[in-house]
């Protein structure tokens, strides 16, 4: 790196979230200069297929058009600032909650913004505990979430979050919050288990823990639809409806993180649609806006509403909230992003190719490097395994998501290897034919990577 160079710049004054600190410092960023659609360049004008819509979030691809950033300025000329905090309100904040409200996949009373699903999950935790207090129950308090669960990065949602990276070090998870079984039968199911089986055995697991801790601590259950962060994990059939049953004989709250399964990622406007889910409270963000400025927002239902209502009307004040929850000029793009959806039938479009992204990767399947595939809608997984017979995992240490990370790289593809799963979840507007250019370039890439197992002697 030339001493003055972007790059170097970087290295001296940056630290970078999810990165080895180490290897950046060697190697220093990619910089990461315009995108246009499903692609972005970097700085010597290499393009690259962007396969995780940035962080599962671009779904109209990388350089909002006109309109987008029209309604931006306009809103920043217009009132660049205000919060909704003593009662203000403004127009975008209006008709935003209205919308999301309008178009929520069960009913929902009101919505409180936020800016990120860290946030948004973290709220929730909140509301849950003021909505239980509200009750007179304080007692019933503890979260359950699950193993390999994705829910952010602050204190309480990592704590959410089941993965070692989120807790190691950070004395995490904290006090009150529980982890059950993963819904991945490709891993945790027994041999011989029928995905219903294996579901069934996962609801009895949740009502083991709750009967464990006592039913009258357990405030509420977190889950996305499709676990995204910690590999691309599709449940089971039958498994929420089981789920759901436990929740409910326990009186148990449901929240579903829609951070990325919201907006039209699995083929319907929410995971909820496709999975047939009934949460009492709803976390989006992401897609909400393109990711174009960040915004989040948490819905609740009227039975949460209610007694935070009635509990902060006699305590004279709801104690919560963030100064640029519900930002104006994010609020405007947001809108005019679910404008867009509304008028391309931008969902409609990412269930019509969702099924060959879905067999494109299912192609993969015979490749000696890979174990399993997995998918729905727009997003998907392949999982790199060292023993396909046995499921067996390379050590971490062997390096083989990072190396093949580089492969991908190489051949023109970004995304995020995962453990060992490469995650696929490509801007909604991606056609066929770029599904087809982005899984030719995945196949390559695989040839490589097993090319260089073998010289590494790892197979
Ligand atoms: N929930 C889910 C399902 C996510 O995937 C993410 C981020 O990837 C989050 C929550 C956290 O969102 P943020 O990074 O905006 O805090």
């Amino acid at each position: 790196q030339r001493p003055n160079s972007a790059a170097a710049r970087d290295v001296r004054h940056q630290m970078h979230p999810y990165t080895n600190p180490v290897a950046h410092e060697a190697n220093g960023p990619m910089i990461v200069d315009r995108g246009e659609g499903v692609r972005v360049f970097d700085e010597d004008g290499k393009d690259y297929i962007e396969g995780l819509a940035g962080l599962w979030c671009t779904s109209l691809g990388f350089a909002a058009e006109e309109r987008v950033a029209r309604v931006a300025y306009d809103q920043l000329r217009r009132l660049g600032f205000y919060h909704p905090f003593g009662g203000k309100a403004h127009t975008p904040g209006i008709d935003l909650a209205e919308a999301l409200i309008a178009m929520a996949p069960v009913p929902m009373s009101k919505v409180l913004f936020c800016n990120s699903g860290s946030e948004a999950n973290d709220t929730a935790i909140k509301l849950i505990r003021f909505y239980n207090n509200a009750l007179g129950r304080p007692e019933k308090k503890k979260i359950i979430s699950r193993t390999k669960a994705y829910h952010g990065v602050t204190v309480a949602s990592a704590s959410l979050t089941g993965l070692p990276f989120n807790h190691r070090d950070f004395d995490l998870p904290m006090d009150g919050v529980l982890h059950t079984t993963c819904p991945h039968p490709y891993h945790f199911g027994a041999e011989g288990e029928s995905p219903e089986d294996f579901a069934t055995r996962c609801a009895e697991d949740l009502e083991a823990l709750i009967q464990a801790e006592g039913p009258e601590t357990i405030a509420a259950f977190f889950a996305e639809p499709v676990m995204g962060a910690g590999g691309v994990i599709v449940p089971p059939p039958t498994y929420f409806e089981k789920i759901q049953a436990v929740l409910k004989r326990h009186d148990i709250l449901f929240v579903v993180d829609e951070v990325i399964c919201g907006f039209g990622r699995t083929g319907n406007a929410w995971g909820c649609q496709t999975f047939g889910l009934q949460p009492d409270m709803i976390a989006c963000a992401k897609q909400m806006s393109s990711g174009y400025l960040p915004i989040a927002a948490l819905m609740l239902n009227e039975r949460v509403y209610a007694p935070i209502r009635d509990n902060a009307g006699r305590i004279g004040m709801f104690g919560h909230g963030f100064t640029y929850g519900g930002h104006p000029v994010s609020c405007a793009v947001a809108l005019e992003v679910l404008a867009i959806y509304k008028e391309r039938d931008v969902f409609a479009h990412a269930a019509a190719v969702g099924p060959r992204l879905q067999q494109r990767l299912r192609g993969l399947a015979d490749h000696p490097l890979v174990g399993e595939t997995r998918g729905v809608g727009l997003i998907g997984g392949v999982e790199l395994s060292r023993d396909k017979a046995a499921r067996r995992p390379f050590d971490p240490a062997q390096g083989v998501g990072p190396a093949m990370g580089l492969h991908l790289h190489a051949r023109g593809i970004i995304t995020r290897v995962i453990g060992d799963t490469v995650a696929f979840s490509p801007p909604l507007v991606i056609t066929e034919e770029e599904i087809d250019t982005m899984v030719d370039r995945v196949a390559l890439a695989l040839d490589d990577t097993l090319a260089w197992c073998r010289a590494e002697g790892l197979l």
